[in-house]
């Protein structure tokens, strides 16, 4: 499905056949001229080498072959990674990412300044959107006078970043995020074997169905209680931009019907409740530590850098305190990455569900893995002074639906019940969930009937 994408926004973005001799021609005298050949042997920091996630990889991205990407475009008499930029409008070339790249070798491989690729990280520090690439994802790159302009990071369809060099010498950084178009699409089944196996079977997605699994992991033990011959019905919103679908979902109810048991999960306002409007989340603490310590730098996406100019969005909490200090994660969750960044130092990212994701900047150490869960109030690390710090402290950051907000006032899921006005609520959107969820069938009917352009959508 990614291929496809690639494949199709590239053919989109690229001039006609005959300027592509001409383009690429031009294109690589300019790297074999003009860029300064860097040394290969020169060491990388250790930090980058995580940057491609080859377990992840495996996980969720399709194989990239390098036969696959082999256009008519392609250059024939250069160097294989050469092969693998292609030329797009405005003189830009893209490259998209590799099992077991690492951005060093990327740039290495494309003989761009390892300068460069620090003042990218540098612009990336508040972000981090670099430490998420992955096979799969498209890298542009724009030159003008022998130097990197713009540099940008498809992640989706739907989501890209992207650096802009400014006067100053430094990189500014932007997000793109588009709506799209959210389609309800209904996946029922039986479990055959695991509920993840018969999932997949059924139409979720790996991600869906570890989702399902982690939004009722308190109500349900998937091994034990869950049997052969017990349906599920999952209600999932998908995006799609210019009808491909990008990836993007979310799942809004799902019911399991056991023998014993129906277990039910609804999504209401980021938060997942069951069917009499108990959360099924655990709550967050508030703060990333025990004890009390002093805010040295608030959240503030617009920080504009004293001395630069440029934007470097302050996407966290500072708090100031000694080296050493226990810090804590703020839920349950996944340990994600646990990274040495060369700015944001050593730090520890955890998921907690599908929403939300915490991260600790600037460590000293680290008391988990990645892929270990963590309870909330659990001590994951100390604090430090690692990285571009300028003293010791903790940089804290919440994100939401992946967007960092303000930790400190962000709303935060508390594990009670709902109660008046917000159950009134909870109980209208329960209505239209049910409603989706039991008839699917006519509906499909009526659509199949007036539209036929719409018979793709799975209802
Ligand atoms: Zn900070």
């Amino acid at each position: 499905m990614r291929w496809i994408s690639a494949s199709k926004s590239f053919v989109i973005a690229l001039p006609k056949p005959h300027q592509f001799t001409l383009m690429g021609a031009c294109l690589l005298l300019s790297l074999a001229l003009l860029i300064p050949a860097t040394n290969s042997t020169t060491s990388h920091p250790l930090a980058l080498d995580h940057l491609v996630d080859p377990e992840l990889a495996a996980l969720e991205s399709p194989t990239f072959s390098l036969k696959q990407l082999r256009a008519p475009w392609a250059f024939d008499h250069v160097p294989e990674h050469e092969t693998l930029l292609v030329p797009a409008t405005g003189g830009a070339y893209q490259y998209i990412v590799r099992k077991g790249d690492t951005l060093s070798r990327i740039f290495e491989n494309l003989q761009l300044p390892q300068k460069t690729m620090y003042q990218l990280l540098e612009a990336d520090v508040n972000v981090l959107a670099l430490d998420n690439l992955m096979p799969g994802h498209t890298l542009t790159f724009e030159k003008r006078d022998q130097e990197l302009q713009r540099f940008e990071l498809h992640f989706s369809l739907a989501h890209k970043v992207t650096y802009t060099r400014k006067d100053t010498g430094g990189f500014e950084f932007d997000e793109v995020q588009l709506e799209g178009d959210w389609r309800d699409e209904l996946v029922q089944g039986e479990i055959i074997n695991t509920f993840t196996g018969s999932g997949k079977k059924a139409g979720l997605s790996s991600w869906e169905a570890q989702t399902i699994t982690e939004i009722l992991k308190q109500r349900v033990d998937f091994r034990r209680d869950i049997q052969k011959g017990d349906k599920f019905e999952v209600l999932v919103s998908r995006q799609y931009v210019d009808g491909e679908a990008t990836g993007n979902n979310r799942v809004e109810a799902v019911r399991i019907n056991n023998r014993r048991h129906n277990y039910h999960a609804y999504l209401f306002e980021d938060n997942y409740f069951d069917e009499k409007g108990r959360n099924l989340e655990k709550a967050f603490q508030r703060y990333p530590f025990n004890g009390n310590y002093r805010k040295s730098s608030n959240f503030n996406p617009r920080r504009k850098h004293p001395v630069t100019g440029l934007i470097r969005p302050h996407n966290g909490t500072d708090f100031a305190m000694r080296i050493g200090t226990p810090v804590r994660s703020t839920g349950d969750g996944i340990v994600k990455r646990v990274v040495n960044h060369k700015y944001a130092g050593l730090y520890v990212e955890i998921q907690h569900g599908q929403s939300y994701k915490t991260r600790y900047l600037h460590l000293s150490k680290s008391y988990v893995r990645k892929g270990q869960r963590v309870k909330r109030g659990q001590k994951v690390a100390l604090s430090g002074n690692s990285g571009r710090s300028t003293g010791a402290h903790l940089h804290f950051e919440l994100h939401v639906n992946g967007r960092p907000v303000n930790p400190m006032t962000a709303k935060i899921p508390i594990a009670v019940s709902l109660t008046g006005k917000k159950k009134e609520a909870f109980q209208a959107q329960l209505k239209k969930y049910i409603a989706k969820i039991e008839q699917p069938t006519d509906k499909q009917l009526a659509l199949n009937k007036s539209q036929t352009s719409e018979s793709d959508r799975t209802l």
